[in-house]
């Protein structure tokens, strides 16, 4: 028996989506394509499973790296596949091909290679704009249009290009005037293009309805989890996807000013009771987790007590605990949003998410 394990609940990753497509609908009741963000092992839920329980439920998948788009081609994945990065050599273009992959292009070099190549499949692509976040692509409207010419000119690209641009503060509802200002520049530039347009991400569509492009990229809230600081996925109407658990496997009786752990980071301010829980930062549980953040013991919350191990947790279940060895332990989940975890480590959930490793057992159910 692995003792940490992170189940996947599907019926709740089916939950989400239904929820995420009655939310993205533009503004005439539309329903726009449904691109799923499974980049970073679907955010550290698993890629192959969280793309095959959505095989029937979404239009496409984005991804990060052309290795990730080449698992899912071999696990049989068939579904349009894009490349958020696009790709960074020549070779690439023959696997995005022969793949049969969708490239954002971002960078003169990429249409480059996409010139020189010899290819028996064309390829379709996004150009990748950018609308205020100055990560990838070209904001400049006269080398927008170069590049596009340039791709409806490429005999290995298939027409019409997209357009594709990331919202750089979706996530936070009192920038109202740098959103309105990047929508407004995304129409603007959108009008050189005769092709699909790709916009929204998880919060674009729950809060900015003129981000509901014909395509949308949810990535978080997929997963039940909340873009927004001050809000969980259950505020949201969403339900966690993932859910870490794993058991006591030791308790001990600790007296008044006893120590606990490395550095003795936690001295008992009482006489209590002290469990280890089997799950530590080499379960990708954040070390940085403070005395006191949550875990779930028996349907209570009890506070964490000391330094987070490489294996271990402590966990002051309290004087009056009648908690046993193996009773299991919710370190974040159903009952327990990854959003307070992640909040006390000043950090977002999706670290917390993307940093299960792989020693964790998954369970699908
Ligand atoms: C990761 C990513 C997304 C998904 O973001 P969420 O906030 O998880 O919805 C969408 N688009 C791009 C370009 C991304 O890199």
């Amino acid at each position: 028996m692995e003792c940490v394990s992170a189940f996947i609940d599907r019926e709740a990753l089916l939950f989400n989506i239904k929820k995420i497509k009655e939310k993205a609908k533009d503004k005439n009741g539309n329903q726009p394509k449904v691109v799923a963000v499974v980049k970073a092992n679907a955010y550290g839920h698993g890629l192959y499973a969280v793309a095959n329980a959505l095989k029937d439920s979404v239009d496409a998948y984005a991804v990060a790296r052309i290795g990730e788009a080449m698992e899912l081609r071999r696990e049989g994945i068939t579904r349009p596949v894009i490349l958020l990065e696009g790709f960074f050599n020549e070779e690439d273009v023959n696997f995005i091909s022969k793949y049969s992959l969708i490239t954002a292009v971002n960078s003169i070099y990429q249409v480059e290679a996409l010139e020189k190549a010899k290819l028996n499949k064309k390829i379709k692509v996004f150009l990748q704009v950018d609308i205020g976040m100055h990560r990838l692509g070209s904001c400049s409207v006269e080398e927008i249009r170069a590049l596009l010419k340039r791709l409806e000119n490429c005999p290995n690209v298939e027409q019409p290009v997209g357009m594709i641009s990331h919202l750089s503060v979706a996530d936070t509802p009192s920038e109202t005037e740098y959103n309105r200002q990047q929508i407004e520049f995304f129409y603007e530039v959108s009008k050189e293009f005769k092709g699909e347009l790709c916009l929204a991400n998880s919060a674009g569509i729950f809060i900015w309805p003129e981000t509901h492009t014909p395509w949308v990229r949810p990535g978080i809230v997929m997963y039940g989890v909340s873009p927004f600081e001050d809000k969980t996925g259950p505020d949201l109407g969403l339900k966690p996807v993932m859910t870490l658990k794993s058991r006591i496997i030791a308790i001990h009786k600790l007296k008044k000013g006893d120590k606990v752990g490395y550095g003795a980071a936690f001295v008992a301010d009482r006489d209590t009771t002290l469990g280890v829980v089997s799950c530590g930062y080499g379960d990708g549980y954040p070390r940085c987790a403070p005395n006191g953040t949550p875990v779930l013991v028996n349907g209570r919350e009890v506070p964490t007590a000391g330094h987070v191990c490489m294996d271990m947790l402590f966990v002051d279940l309290g004087p009056d605990s009648k908690d046993k060895v193996f009773d299991e332990v919710i370190l974040w989940g159903k009952g327990l949003p990854v959003e307070r975890i992640a909040s006390l480590c000043n950090t977002i959930p999706y670290e917390l998410l993307c940093h299960v490793m792989p020693r964790v057992e998954y369970v699908f159910g």
